[in-house]
């Protein structure tokens, strides 16, 4: 008898164990995050899902795009970013990519380029050097995806308070970084006009040593890369500087 109660206390027990495991085992939180990461989130109706495509790209003209940049930038400037539906636009861009502008941009971690303009997935191609400055590595990117790809419009990105080019007025010198600032150089020549105090201190000449060094840029591309000056001429694309600054988020497009 003793036996036999034995017997039927375990499998009580034994029942309201595997009972209590199978409870868990639906109801735990870390499995309910777990059901759920398993599932495609759903977009919500507002976020934007389509990507560039070829016929978008094909309708643009240099001057849209510049248009297009502008009112992008005030939304950032505004803190009115669209919200993107990143899943949706993975998927749809798998195909191909037709973005309509190449920036060439500083490496600066204060400068977001996709976020300052309100773009995203396929918009733009983005070449990042130091002092955004043009060497063969960055014309063959922006040939590519000017002539290749179909972009219009390629802007040179400087910004304020540009540490490599204070780094070339101060004539600073380390291993690979010597080589680049020589690059630079050649926009402190072109402020040799600059009426104030010539120095890293002065915020008003660096600044003014930032645009000139877009401008020499934009010269280097045009004098440097025949497929890109053919294209200019052509009036396919248009290759425009632009200045970023720190205090309000505004790309001002210099002339
Ligand atoms: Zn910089």
């Amino acid at each position: 008898m003793k036996n036999i109660f034995y017997l039927f206390t375990t499998a009580m027990i034994l029942t309201a164990v595997i009972s209590a495991c199978n409870n868990s085992k639906d109801n735990s939180p870390k499995d309910l995050e777990k059901k759920e990461s398993n599932e495609t989130p759903k977009p919500e109706a507002s976020l934007r899902e389509k990507v560039m495509s070829a016929d978008d790209q094909k309708a643009m003209t240099p001057d849209m795009v510049i248009q297009n940049l502008k009112e992008g930038n005030q939304r950032y400037m505004s803190n009115k970013l669209t919200a993107n539906d990143y899943i949706g636009m993975m998927h749809s861009s798998t195909h191909g990519q037709y973005p309509e502008a190449f920036i060439l941009s500083c490496i600066d971690s204060r400068v977001p380029v996709e976020e300052i303009f309100d773009k995203t997935i396929g918009d733009l191609f983005v070449g990042r050097v130091a002092g955004n400055i043009v060497d063969e590595d960055e014309l063959g990117s922006m040939e590519y995806g000017c002539k290749i790809s179909g972009a219009k419009l390629i802007v040179v990105l400087g910004h304020e308070s540009c540490g490599a080019v204070k780094g070339a007025l101060e004539n600073e010198k380390l291993g690979n970084v010597t080589a680049l600032l020589a690059r630079i150089k050649p926009a402190m020549e072109k402020s040799k006009d600059f009426a104030g105090e010539k120095n890293v201190e002065n915020p008003a000449y660096v600044e003014y040593v930032v645009k000139n060094n877009v401008k020499n840029s934009i010269e280097n591309i045009q004098l440097k890369s025949p497929v890109l000056k053919e294209m200019v001429n052509k009036g396919e694309i248009k290759i425009v500087g632009a200045y970023y600054n720190f205090a309000t988020g505004e790309v001002s497009f210099l002339q």
